[in-house]
């Protein structure tokens, strides 16, 4: 019989994926724990007040990813989720007064300003562009299938999930597959440079390759992560990016609300010392009050890295496991600021107040000047000219601000996620905010003068305040040895770990990061299938 103060299934970290995952557990009648270490739940999805008066969302901005079936079964809405749609979805501004407006209807017209025949082609490129997005659409919510060694039980069933797989994109044209290729394996660059001539076009969509991936647009693999953000969508419209009132922590609120309700206890300010190994398999954790919890199944929400390397023993551990973990790669190159505004920028190439403020605004010209920007922060450690996007949610929501004030989210790429003279990232903070300021106000004179406050965190400050190590905000780069059936690693892509007992909920397993919800729903799919059928628990526990 189970000890009273136990649990079926104990979660570390209420991210949101944590959070989906407790949500669907306590839905399916578990009984359910799940443990954060700082004093909110959300993880990267949170909204704080960073100065009196200014609210924002601290760390993820902008919902887009987060899947309709995840908002649907939860009930999102019903606990309190609002999101509204940007009412343009980008904007480039450009210094020699040129821009790029991208919404519903007009970006034809808008390309046609800088090449007819970019404004021809662009149909084409958007429907290559959803034939593929659609299959990802199809697998978010599906384990990969799983390597397994030698004829078994586990075999058959990994093999007809790879069947299944297989028949789908099998149900894709020859030419479509070609696009398929092209997508996983081609830079985003090359691919972007085969389909448009114009800069603007090119850096609309090479700003997805390159966000959070610590990268040139033109490192193969790219294109693989400038898809990742186009399969999302908002409200029942796809590829579209929207708001959630009352920042990101209102998505966070809504999967707490959501777990709560189904019985789920969530305990803040509860930092995990170690995971509990007893006989070989996972059985609980140590809090670092010292508290034992234990549950018949350990879920980890946090980056596996951190997981493997600083809340496991590494004895309790397969060794060659333990040694690929330690390579998994880390590392985003974002420096994420939040500032207060007296008032809303004017940009020079468009001055005027209007909907393109609801836009990403994306400060980056160019291909070319997004690679020179990695190839500069490699060397130096930050772009001199660094690529942000800034949003300013405070257009479409006005509880985030005083009345006439503003908040803006900087999003800036590139800075090495550790410096490469081996300074550490405290010294160079208020320097590179300096420069992100300035970044902004050469595009939209007085912005600079606007800021009342702000925050920044460079990539330690987010591995400090969220344990996002490198700065990582996908847990992992997005490349394809680090996706699908190899995410976390080959052999462990079905949500379960080395030990028979532990589970893998965040956004190190697939499909990876982004407010998404999908890891920590698929995550709760094994979890249930183990616990209510423990033979077939056993049938996969690890050799
Ligand atoms: C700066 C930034 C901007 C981003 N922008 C966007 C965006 O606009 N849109 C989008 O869709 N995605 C965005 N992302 C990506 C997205 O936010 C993340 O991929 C996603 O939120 C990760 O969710 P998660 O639940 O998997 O993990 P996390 O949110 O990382 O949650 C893990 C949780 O575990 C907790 N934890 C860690 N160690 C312990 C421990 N020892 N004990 C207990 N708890 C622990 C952490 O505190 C955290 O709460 C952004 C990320 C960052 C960092």
């Amino acid at each position: 019989m189970r000890a009273p103060d136990s649990y079926d299934a104990i979660i570390i970290g209420a991210g949101h994926n944590g959070l989906v995952c407790a949500a669907y557990l306590a839905r399916a009648r578990l009984r359910v724990k799940v443990v954060e270490q700082r004093s909110v739940v959300g993880g990267a999805a949170v909204t704080a007040e960073f100065h009196p008066g200014f609210r924002n969302s601290v760390a993820a901005y902008t919902v887009g990813l987060l899947n309709p079936k995840v908002i649907g079964e939860l009930a999102l809405h019903d606990h309190g989720l609002t999101i509204v749609e940007r009412r343009v979805q980008n904007f480039l501004p450009t210094l020699h007064g040129d821009h790029l407006v991208s919404a519903d209807g007009q970006t034809k017209a808008q390309l046609a300003k800088f090449s007819a025949r970019d404004a021809e082609r662009f149909d084409a490129f958007n429907a290559a562009i959803d034939v593929v997005a659609d299959v990802l659409r199809d697998l978010v919510l599906r384990a990969p299938p799983n390597v397994v060694e030698g004829p078994s039980v586990r075999g058959l069933v990994e093999a007809v999930r790879a069947a299944l797989t297989a028949k789908r994109v099998g149900g894709l044209s020859l030419e479509q597959r070609r696009i398929l290729l092209d997508l996983f394996t081609k830079s985003a660059g090359d691919y972007l440079d085969g389909w448009f001539e114009g800069d603007l076009i090119k850096a609309l969509f090479g700003f997805d390759a390159v966000v959070g991936n610590y990268a040139s647009p033109y490192t193969p693999g790219t294109a693989y992560v400038m898809l990742h953000h186009a399969f999302g969508e908002v409200n029942g419209k796809r590829r579209t990016w929207g708001h959630a009132v009352g920042g990101m922590g209102a998505v966070a609120a809504s999967m707490a609300a959501a777990a709560q309700r189904h019985g789920a206890d969530i305990e803040t300010s509860a930092p995990v010392r170690e995971v509990i190994v007893e006989r070989g398999g996972a059985c609980g954790v140590v809090l670092a009050d010292g508290r034992a919890i234990r549950a018949r199944a350990v879920v980890s929400g946090v980056n596996p890295k951190l997981l493997y390397t600083k809340l496991i023993a590494a004895d309790a551990l397969p060794k060659t496991f333990l040694d690929r973990m330690r390579r998994w790669r880390c590392g985003s190159g974002t420096f994420r600021m939040n500032v207060a505004l007296s008032r809303l920028p004017r940009f020079t190439c468009l001055p005027e107040p209007g909907d393109h403020l609801t836009a990403g605004i994306i400060m980056a010209p160019s291909l070319a000047y997004m690679d020179r920007a990695y190839q500069d922060a490699r060397q130096q450690g930050w772009s001199r000219e660094p690529i942000i996007e800034m949003l300013i949610p405070s257009t479409l929501d006005d509880s985030l601000a005083p009345a006439g004030a503003h908040v803006a989210s900087l999003f800036c790429q590139h800075v090495a996620p550790e410096p490469p003279d081996g300074s550490s990232w405290d010294q160079h903070r208020d320097t590179v905010a300096d420069l992100m300021i300035a970044t902004v106000d050469r595009y939209a004179p007085g912005f600079a003068a606007s800021v009342i406050a702000r925050q920044a965190l460079t990539p330690l400050d987010l591995e400090r305040e969220f344990g996002l190590l490198g700065g990582d905000i996908f847990h992992g780069a997005l490349s394809l040895d680090q996706l699908y059936s190899a995410r976390p690693m080959l052999g462990y892509a079905d949500y379960r770990g080395p030990l028979p007992g532990l589970y893998h909920c965040g956004s190190g397993a697939h499909p990876g990061g982004g407010v998404t919800g999908a890891p920590g729903h698929n995550a709760a799919q094994a979890i249930l299938a183990d616990l209510r059928w423990p033979f077939r628990r056993a049938a996969r526990e690890r050799p």
